[in-house]
């Protein structure tokens, strides 16, 4: 199963990615998570993309589709993965389509966690006293200025992204306004459906 989450920062992608982790067996692919750790390694790559990702603004386009395209081909992700936020640019969309099909691959399904733009403030605000009250480090773009940077990075670079698979007839739309377990079940039928 070779799948894609989009949707907002807020919209649940992480928490919806961890459980078809553990339901499906395949490997949650995050570019973000990627990056941070190049940040808290001290790489070049990281040292690049640090300024970048406080500001809550998107790193250039080949370096996400590299950190990518390597971690396709490890072992882990031989049974399949989601993609999580990645694409965000029609171009690294239209570069996936080109590079899996180089592989010989495909994607099962593109999901969209659809989100009311007014709740994803709040969200996010929940998230990071959440991670306070459980001791855990809050990242450094959850704050209120990069936050209104990545969610206009979202509605003008990413919100295409949507339409783009929209025009390929392969984006299923899921409401991500419903309980965890309802966005849970939604997904899980259409993934039904394309298995
Ligand atoms: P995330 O954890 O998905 O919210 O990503 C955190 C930050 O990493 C974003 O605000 C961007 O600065 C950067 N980032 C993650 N994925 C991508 C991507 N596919 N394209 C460009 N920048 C990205």
């Amino acid at each position: 199963m070779r799948l894609v989450l989009l949707g907002p920062p807020g919209a649940g992608k992480g928490t919806q990615s961890a459980r078809l982790v553990e339901k499906c067996g395949i490997v949650q692919l995050s570019t973000g998570d990627m990056l941070r750790a190049a940040v808290a390694a001290g790489t070049p790559l990281g040292l690049e993309a640090k300024g970048i990702m406080d500001r809550g603004e998107l790193v250039p386009d080949q370096l996400v589709i590299d950190l990518i395209d390597a971690r396709i081909d490890a072992a882990d992700a031989a049974r399949g993965f989601i993609l999580d936020g990645f694409p965000r640019t029609v171009a690294q969309a239209a570069t996936l389509d080109v590079l899996l099909a180089k592989k010989g691959m495909s994607l099962d399904a593109v999901v969209e966690l659809v989100v009311d733009a007014g709740e994803l403030l709040s969200r996010v605000e929940n998230r990071v006293r959440e991670t306070l009250k459980a001791g855990g480090a809050v990242r450094a773009d959850d704050n209120p200025e990069s936050l209104k940077t990545r969610l206009a990075a979202y509605r003008l670079q990413t919100a295409p992204v949507s339409c783009y698979y929209a025009e390929k007839g392969v984006l299923k739309q899921v409401d991500g306004m419903a309980a965890i377990d309802a966005v849970s079940v939604a997904i899980d039928q259409i993934l039904a459906g394309v298995g």
